[in-house]
């Protein structure tokens, strides 16, 4: 049933189809391609202010990423584990008429990260600033005040992303500060502490000497897929959202956060359509008008919203040679960019739960620097890479049998080149992790502890998900100047046509991933009703 209150989408208002969504909408439904958290936040959205949406998902599961498995009495989470800024599935809900604690039941969790070393030392990253500073102190002398200025610097970058780039889109610094305005000074100093000239890397290390806590903070990009010492020196925002909002568990795990927006949404009468891959979106010059589905089927759309990769939306599902500039105007700003990283992930039941392991752990590379140039920069696995580990059984015993864990373990590895066959790469690689677990993460018997295992490598995410080149992440962020930016949520060329998903603005995981819903959702729902985005329902 839909919501009341809302005028319905096909009743535009008075600059309805204007400037920003050339041509003129057919009659239909909107049409989401994708299930994934970026595709669900925008069909509750819709739906909530009155718009028709059908949902093509290919999978026969929604959720993307964030999918499940489960084998003899083990639960493992897929994809995403690490659940931060709460607040934004919160004003999602809120705006479904739901609050969010109506609908998880969510489990603040510190310390956030267990970190173990090569040479067997462990450090936690504590939410509390005054403690994590004082463990950092006593590791080295000068990096207690250098956190507490990290963390001082973190805020203001935070903030900045909240007044420019959170909850709109956007596709460059253009699109967001005025910089024919540059000269005045709130302008000025904003742009300064972008400090566009540096990387989230060089800030750290410009604050803090223990290697150990550099490569803690290092992986703030973790959540990006991208190498610290490439990424924009915005990104360490990361850090102050994170001790700001926590890091989060919701029972039944991350997996239940898709589950609750689908039964928001079919509350909300959308319908959803699995086992239903577009082929095609149909558009004229200037405007969409309906997609084709694999087995020949066609759906008109008044508009369509893509949670499908937002570059292969523009390479695959578009017709280049119908609209010739919006592909030109695309390829021309994203070409240089490359995808994110991939990732090996292994689940492990276990029959028994390790007592030094916190919910989020990560044993570290003996050489960050090794590790990142073989991702980043040469393509190839890491010969000692960083393991992330998630042990979900000491917040949710029921994800294992009595006694056990679902052990879950994610390396980051390149993104998918011509001629890596994962089939030949994954044996070894998988011996390559387990060694590094039983040596460095304390997991000695770990073998033998394994009932059931199942694994996914950088080609089974390429099949199941369809991104480009089995990036985890979308398009990585690197660039000093421009890596924070992703492609905006509003087609610039084709009116009717808008991304959300972590390969759009404001980016990967799962919060950005949600709030590009959103902003897709709220774009499209103002060109309909001509008005400015974000002006109806700013929260
Ligand atoms: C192993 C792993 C670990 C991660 N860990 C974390 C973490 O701890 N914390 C965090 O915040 N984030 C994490 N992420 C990232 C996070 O999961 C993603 O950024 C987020 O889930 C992406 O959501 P999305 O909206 O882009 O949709 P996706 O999950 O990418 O889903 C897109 C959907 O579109 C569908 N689709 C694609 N093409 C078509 C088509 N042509 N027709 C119909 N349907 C189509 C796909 O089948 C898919 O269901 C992780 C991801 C992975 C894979």
């Amino acid at each position: 049933m839909k919501k009341p209150g809302f005028a319905s989408a096909h009743a535009p208002g008075p600059r309805a189809f204007g400037a920003q969504a050339p041509g003129r909408a057919s009659d239909g439904p909107v049409v989401v391609i994708g299930a994934g958290l970026g595709g669900l936040a925008a069909a509750c959205t819709l739906s909530a202010r009155g718009h028709d949406v059908v949902v093509c998902e290919a999978n026969d599961w929604t959720g993307g990423k964030a999918a499940e498995w489960k084998d003899q009495g083990f639960r493992f989470d897929m994809g995403p584990t690490i659940l931060t800024l709460p607040s934004v599935l919160r004003r999602i809900m809120n705006e479904a008429g739901h609050t969010l604690e109506d609908r998880l039941e969510m489990h603040r969790l510190d310390p956030q990260w267990r970190c173990f070393f090569d040479d067997g030392d462990r450090l936690d990253l504590l939410e509390n600033i005054e403690a994590m500073a004082r463990s950092l102190e006593d590791r080295h002398p000068g990096d207690g005040k250098g956190y507490r200025d990290l963390i001082a610097m973190s805020e203001t970058l935070h903030d900045i992303s909240r007044r420019f780039v959170f909850w709109k889109s956007v596709g460059g610094i253009g699109d967001t500060l005025d910089l024919g305005q540059s000269f005045r000074p709130e302008v000025m100093r904003d742009i300064a502490a972008l400090r566009m000239h540096s990387t989230l890397g060089r800030e750290i290390r410009k604050r803090i000497a223990n290697p150990k806590a550099v490569q803690v903070f290092d992986h703030f990009t973790q959540y990006v897929g991208s190498n610290p010492l490439q990424a924009p020196a915005v990104l360490t925002g990361i850090a102050h959202m994170q001790v700001d909002e926590g890091i989060w568990y919701p029972v039944g795990g991350t997996r239940a956060v898709p589950q609750a927006l689908r039964e928001i949404a079919e509350e909300q009468g959308v319908t959803f359509r699995t086992d239903s891959r577009v082929v095609r979106i149909l558009h004229d010059r200037r405007r969409v008008h309906g997609v084709v589905l694999e087995n020949g089927e066609t759906i008109g759309a008044s508009a369509v919203v893509s949670n499908a990769d937002s570059v292969r939306t523009m390479r695959e599902l578009i017709d280049r040679d119908r609209a010739p500039a919006a592909w030109r105007q695309f390829r021309r700003q994203w070409k240089k960019r490359e995808p994110a990283c991939s990732g090996v992930v292994l689940y492990l039941g276990l029959n028994k739960a390790y007592d030094h392991l916190a919910h989020h752990n990560f044993v570290f590379s003996r050489d960050p620097e090794e590790e990142f140039e073989a991702i980043y920069r040469e393509g190839r696995p890491a010969p000692d890479p960083t393991c992330y580990l998630a042990a979900p059984a000491r917040t949710e015993p029921g994800v294992a049998p009595p006694g056990g864990e679902a052990l879950y373990v994610l390396v980051h590895t390149p993104y998918l080149r011509p001629g890596q066959n994962w089939t030949e790469i994954f044996p070894g690689y998988r011996e390559t992790i387990l060694r590094k677990l039983e040596r460095a993460g304390g997991m000695p018997d770990l073998r033998s502890r394994i009932q059931c295992e199942h694994h996914l490598t950088p080609m089974d995410i390429h099949r199941r998900y369809a991104p480009q080149a089995g990036a985890i992440y979308g398009l990585a962020s690197h660039g000093r100047l421009d890596g924070g930016f992703k492609p905006a949520n509003r087609s610039a060329g084709l009116g009717g046509l808008y991304f959300a998903g972590g390969s759009a603005h404001p980016g990967p995981g799962m919060p950005m991933a949600l709030m590009s819903g959103w902003i897709a959702a709220d774009c499209l729902d103002a060109d309909v009703r001509g008005r400015e985005p974000g002006l109806a329902r700013a929260g």
